[in-house]
């Protein structure tokens, strides 16, 4: 096990928490919503986001609710809902009966409108959008009025009655928050809060021909669902002013937004619409594509969701963005099955090698432990013969220095076996490939046996009659650069080796009975994964999840020994 003990990391939103439950802002409550855009599928980011809402409800005793918020007809889709719902509950994390649309306020949403137009604080604009940007001003010039803001209380009203009725064409007319036009934030200058659209709703239907603007849904949503604390990213920050004045403008329940940095990892993309064009445009297999950030993805690949809500609880909830390596989402899920994959031996690139001392008719049945560091895991029988197959990698001809495995006359042990000896080559007459290898054992070093001569290398096998054919797939990062975002066109360095398929890979034979879904750790190769997916009858698909290599526990380390 690794000792490696990280810091518990600093969770601001606790402390704010705590603070509201000194002064009682909101009687003990705590009451928090994760609000997905159904228009993708959710990736690690959002997995942050859910584990931190969720999490933090849990931990207060409040709740949390799964809002979808769907505003933007033009954009959503029920496959995203599905699959939302779906990653979700597979995190572990329950919403029970508090599933909400956005657009279930659309009505709520109209009369607050009707109520800000009649107090004066939201008017009818006529001004295109040229225009509006035109009359917006600037970070460092405030904005213009717009010459539509004096009208009165009722010709805004029916005005606003008639976009609703669709009397006016897409980008006529806009309904904006009557604000402050030179305010130093650009988002207080008269923002739009409900724009023309004539778009069928997978909701509403045909019902509405105006939709609320994000920025004036979300703070209502908020308040009609009594969240006590909007937790968001750091985008929002500026946007955190305009929240506050709609609740206030209106007098209804006001929630306290909080921002948080946004979860980057390296070598990866984490925008929805990004990852968007990585399917549609056939980058990728699809939304779960082992490759993907995206929460299928990495189910697909084989990442345990305790491993992720791991991932999320030690990166912590920071203020201020960073990019979190991926090393340490796989340094996660590598301590998980450190403990729970049973080991076997598989081996990818398959080296015949025949021991020419051991009888050919004979087949041993070797007691193997499943896993050393968890013996209540047990043991299973392996068998060994005269023929078997060993790692490609795992010889080599013309040995470097301090090379330990298999090379013309050296000795290593074969794991759970013997001890062996290489003999003599053989090769292709024509390629000068190596076929086999031909070795002799040593009847008295069978593992278990009180044998004490000892060898430097030990190596994985699998016995040429018994092992069982499989397909393993290896994956590296999807991406060459370590911020594909910050490239010009972040397509043009993603790794044309980011998937390799290994289809003559050998497999001991105890995984005949494996089942779709379980994991195991392939000895010096690293965790591997049944696809659910791709494995078909008795063809097995392995994903590596990771290899053994832990880069992440290891700068722990050097951390700690510096300190
Ligand atoms: P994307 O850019 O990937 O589409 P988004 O913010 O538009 O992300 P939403 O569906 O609106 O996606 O996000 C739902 C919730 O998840 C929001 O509260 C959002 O702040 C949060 N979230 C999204 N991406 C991340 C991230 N990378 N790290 C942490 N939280 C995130
Ligand atoms: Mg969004």
């Amino acid at each position: 096990m690794t000792t490696t003990s990280f810091e518990t990391p600093s969770n601001f939103i606790q402390n704010i928490i705590n603070e509201d439950f000194k002064t009682n802002k909101y009687g003990r409550r705590v009451h928090t919503r994760f609000p997905p855009e159904p228009n993708g599928y959710l990736h690690i980011g959002h997995a942050k986001s859910i584990c931190l809402n969720f999490g933090i409800a849990a931990k207060n005793s409040g709740l949390c609710n799964l809002r979808f918020d769907d505003t933007n007809p033009a954009k959503e889709e029920v496959e995203y809902i599905e699959s939302i719902k779906e990653d979700v509950k597979w995190l572990g994390f329950d919403w029970g009966d508090r599933m909400y649309y956005a657009s279930d306020y659309f009505e709520q949403l109209h009369e607050y409108a009707v109520k800000l137009i009649k107090t004066g604080k939201a008017y009818v604009c006529d001004l295109s959008a040229e225009e509006t940007r035109a009359y917006r001003g600037t970070l460092t010039e405030p904005g213009k009025e717009s010459p539509y803001r004096s009208r009165s209380v009722e010709e805004n009203l029916a005005l606003f009655r008639r976009m609703k009725e669709g009397e006016f064409e897409e980008g006529a007319r806009v309904l904006r928050a009557k604000i402050d036009m030179a305010s130093p934030n650009l988002n207080m200058r008269d923002p739009v809060i409900y724009r023309i659209m004539k778009a069928a709703h997978h909701r509403t239907g045909s019902k509405w021909l105006i939709y609320p603007m994000y920025d004036y849904a979300h703070p209502i949503s908020d308040s009609i669902e009594s969240i006590t604390h909007s937790i968001c990213t750091l985008e929002f920050e500026d946007h955190r002013p305009l929240y506050d004045w709609l609740l206030e403008a209106l007098d209804i329940f006001h929630p306290q937004q909080i921002e948080f940095a946004r979860l980057n990892l390296s070598y990866t993309v984490m925008s929805k619409r990004k990852l968007r064009q990585l399917v549609e445009e056939g980058y990728v297999s699809g939304w779960d594509d082992p490759r993907m950030p995206t929460i299928s993805g990495l189910r697909r690949r084989g990442y345990t969701p305790g491993a992720i809500r791991d991932f999320c609880d030690r990166i912590g909830v920071a203020k201020a963005n960073s990019t979190v390596d991926i090393a340490m989402l796989e340094h996660s899920i590598r301590e998980e099955m450190n403990f729970q994959a049973p080991r076997v031996m598989a081996v990818l690139r398959p080296l015949k090698v025949i021991i020419d001392n051991y009888p050919e008719d004979r087949v041993e049945e070797l007691e193997a432990e499943d896993n050393p560091e968890n013996p209540d895991m047990g043991t299973r029988k392996l068998p060994f013969s005269r023929e078997i197959f060993i790692e490609r990698d795992d010889f080599s001809e013309n040995p470097p220095k301090k090379f330990f495995r298999l090379f013309p006359g050296s000795e290593v042990r074969l794991k759970h076996a013997y001890i062996i000896k290489c003999e003599r080559i053989v090769k292709d007459e024509k390629t000068g490939e190596i076929t086999e290898l031909h070795c002799t054992y040593d009847p008295e070093t069978r593992s278990g046996s009180g044998s004490t001569r000892k060898v430097k290398g030990t190596l994985h096998w699998v016995s040429a009659p018994h092992a069982i054919k499989v397909e393993v797939r290896l994956y590296n990062s999807l991406f060459t650069r370590e911020n594909p975002d910050e490239e010009d066109d972040f397509k043009a360095c993603i790794n044309p080796e980011s998937c390799e398929r290994l289809s003559h890979c050998l497999v001991e034979p105890s995984l005949a009975q494996a089942a779709r879904g379980s994991r195991y750790q392939f000895l010096r190769n690293g965790y591997f994964f049944v696809d659910p997916v791709d494995s078909k009858g008795s063809a097995m698909v392995f994903n590596r999840i990771v290899s053994l290599k832990d880069t992440w526990a290891k700068i722990m380390k050097t951390e700690q020994t510096l300190k």
